[in-house]
C-alpha cells in the first residue's frame, strides 16, 4: 500500500480542483489530485454549456459573481498558455416585448455596478445587426462583449496536464472512501485501499461534496442536483448565431440558451429541473420539445432536422452562492462546494482564491522558479491546411489516417489521447472530437476500439464508455 505524503490534496477533479491545482503548481509545494472516476472532467464539468459569462447576471454581493468577473478576465492569458478553445464571441440578451427590456435595464444597472467590460443596451436595430439570426420580433437588447465559449473537458484536460507537467500527482479510479488525521497529516484512503497523506485538503468534490465533507468530520450539508438537457445541432444548421443568445431571464431561471459552440455545432437549452438522483443523466422528449420552442422564438431558423443528439448535464445545488471556506469542524480542510453556474467562468478565479485561503492557513508557498505555463497547442487535422497536413503526414503516416470523418479527426490525435491518459471511449471522444459530429461515432467507433486494443494491450471486455462498469463489449470473445 502506498502512502506518500503531499502538502496539499485536491479531492475531485472537475473544474475547480483542475485550476486550483494548476495554479498550486506554480510553487514548491507536493500536490495530489484525487478523482474518482478514470478520467478527469468526467464529472459536473463535462457538461455543460461552455459559456463565459459576461458578469451581468448576479449581484456583485455574491461571491460567484465577484470570481466570475475575475475568472472571465483570466482567460485571454490561460488561451495563450493552454491548448484549448477559447472564443470571446460576445453575449446578447434578447428582449422580445417591450416590458423584457425592464429586466433588461436592470441587468444593464448591475453589469455596470459588477464592472463588467463595455456592456451595452442596445436598440432594435443596433442588437439586430450584432445578430443578423435573431427573430425580427426583437425589440431591443443587451450586449456583453466580454462574454465568450470555450470546451470544459479541453479546458480541464489542459490545465491538469499543465499541473502534472509541473509536478502535481493525478490519481484518478481513486474514489475517497476514508479520513483520519494522525499526526498532522490527514490519511485518506480509496475504495480499493490505496492511501495517500496530506496535510492540507481541499474539498472539489462536485456533487458529492457533501459526501467528502461528511468523511473528513467537516460541515453538514446536502448538495442537491439540478438537471438541464440540451440539444446539440450539428454544424451545417442555418440557426448557427454569431453570438450566444440569451432571453430576458426570470426571477428563477436564465432561461434557454442559443450557443454557437467554440467547434462549430449549435446548443440549445438547458432546462432546470431538481433530481434526486445524481446519476440521472436521462433526457425526455417532453423537455426537449420544449427547448426547441423556446430557442425559435429566439432562432427562428432552428430546425428540428439539424438535431444530432441530446444530453443531459447536474448542478450541484447548495444555495444561492458558492460555498468556499476553510471548515470550522475539520482541521486544515477547505469547503469548495455548491460550485453551479458560473463555475466554469469563476474556475480560474476559484483557483487563486483557494490558493491565497491555504495561504493564510499556513501553508507556505515557494515559488517555484522552474514552473513553465505552457502547454503549446497541438495542431488538429481539421484545423491544418492540406499543405500543413501533408506536412505532418511525411513526419507520421498516422495523420493521414482520418478515422472520425464528420470531425475529421485523424489516428495521430487518436494516439496522442491515448498517450495523455485518455483511455476510454469518451476521453478520447472530449479530447479529440472523434465521434462528437453527425453520426455521433457511428462511423468510428470500432476503428477507435480497434486502435485502443492495439496500443493499450486491453482486452475487448475491458474497454469502457466511461470507465467503471461502462463496458462496451462485455459479451464479445
Ligand atoms: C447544465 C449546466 C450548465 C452550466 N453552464 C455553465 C456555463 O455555461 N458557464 C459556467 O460558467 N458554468 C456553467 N455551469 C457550471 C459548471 O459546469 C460547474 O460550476 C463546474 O463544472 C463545477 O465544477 P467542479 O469541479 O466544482 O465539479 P465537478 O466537475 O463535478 O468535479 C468534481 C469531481 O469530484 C469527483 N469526486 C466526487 N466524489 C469523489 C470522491 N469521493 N473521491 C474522489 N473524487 C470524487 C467527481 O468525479 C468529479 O470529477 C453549468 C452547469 C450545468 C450542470
Amino acid at each position: 500500500m502506498e502512502n506518500k505524503k503531499y502538502d496539499a490534496a485536491i479531492i475531485g477533479c472537475g473544474l475547480s480542483g483542475a485550476n486550483i491545482a494548476r495554479r498550486l503548481s506554480q510553487y514548491a509545494v507536493k500536490i495530489a489530485i484525487l478523482e474518482k472516476e478514470q478520467d478527469v472532467s468526467f464529472g459536473v464539468s463535462k457538461a455543460n454549456s461552455g459559456i463565459i459569462h459576461g458578469g451581468f447576471h448576479h449581484n456583485k454581493k455574491y461571491l460567484k459573481t465577484q470570481l466570475e468577473i475575475q475568472g472571465n478576465a483570466l482567460f485571454d492569458q490561460l488561451k495563450q498558455e493552454l491548448d484549448f478553445p477559447f472564443k470571446r464571441c460576445g453575449i446578447i440578451v434578447a428582449a422580445l416585448q417591450k416590458d423584457e427590456m425592464k429586466t433588461l435595464e436592470q441587468l444593464f444597472q448591475q453589469g455596470m455596478e459588477n464592472g463588467a467590460p463595455g456592456i451595452e443596451l442596445c436598440s432594435r436595430e443596433r442588437i439586430l445587426s450584432l445578430e443578423p439570426k435573431l427573430s425580427p420580433q426583437a425589440v431591443g437588447g443587451l450586449y456583453a462583449p466580454n462574454g465568450g465559449i470555450t470546451e470544459p473537458y479541453r479546458f480541464v484536460f489542459a490545465l491538469v496536464e499543465s499541473a502534472v507537467k509541473n509536478g502535481a500527482d493525478l490519481y484518478t479510479n481513486f474514489s475517497v472512501q476514508k479520513a483520519q488525521l494522525i499526526n498532522g497529516f490527514w490519511q485518506i484512503q480509496a475504495s480499493d485501499n490505496r492511501q495517500i497523506a496530506a496535510q492540507y485538503v481541499v474539498n472539489a468534490a462536485g456533487l458529492f461534496a457533501d459526501e467528502v465533507s461528511a468523511l473528513f468530520g467537516g460541515e453538514k450539508f446536502s448538495i442537491k442536483a439540478r438537471k438541464g438537457e440540451y440539444f446539440l445541432l450539428d454544424k451545417q444548421t442555418k440557426a448557427k448565431p454569431k453570438r450566444i443568445v440569451f432571453p430576458a431571464p426570470t426571477p428563477i431561471s436564465k432561461g434557454m440558451l442559443v450557443i454557437p459552440t467554440a467547434e462549430g455545432t449549435v446548443l440549445i437549452g438547458p432546462t432546470a429541473d431538481d433530481t434526486d438522483d445524481k446519476k440521472d443523466r436521462a433526457t425526455s422528449a417532453k423537455q426537449l420539445e420544449q427547448i426547441l420552442e423556446a430557442g425559435k422564438t429566439m432562432i427562428p431558423e432552428l430546425n428540428p432536422a439539424d438535431v444530432i443528439t441530446a444530453f443531459a448535464g447536474l448542478r450541484p445545488y447548495l444555495g444561492e452562492d458558492f460555498y468556499i471556506e476553510p471548515s470550522k469542524t475539520a482541521p486544515r480542510f477547505i469547503q469548495v462546494a455548491g460550485i453551479q453556474s458560473p463555475g466554469l467562468t469563476a474556475s480560474p478565479a476559484i483557483g487563486e482564491y483557494v490558493k491565497n485561503l491555504l495561504k493564510e492557513m499556513g501553508l507556505t508557498l515557494p515559488k517555484k522558479p522552474e514552473w513553465n505555463p505552457f502547454v503549446p497547442p497541438r495542431p488538429r487535422a481539421r484545423e491544418c491546411s492540406p499543405e500543413e497536413l501533408d506536412q505532418l503526414i511525411a513526419l507520421d503516416p498516422a495523420w493521414g489516417n482520418i478515422v472520425c470523418r464528420c470531425e475529421k479527426v485523424s489516428e495521430a490525435e487518436i494516439l496522442q489521447a491515448l498517450q495523455l491518459g485518455h483511455s476510454t471511449l469518451d476521453g478520447i471522444k472530449y479530447f479529440t472530437r472523434a465521434q462528437m459530429g453527425r453520426c455521433q461515432g457511428g462511423f468510428c467507433s470500432y476503428k477507435i476500439i480497434k486502435i485502443i486494443l492495439r496500443e493499450t494491450g486491453l482486452s475487448y471486455q475491458e474497454i469502457t464508455k466511461q470507465g467503471g462498469k461502462s463496458y462496451i463489449l462485455p459479451a464479445a470473445l
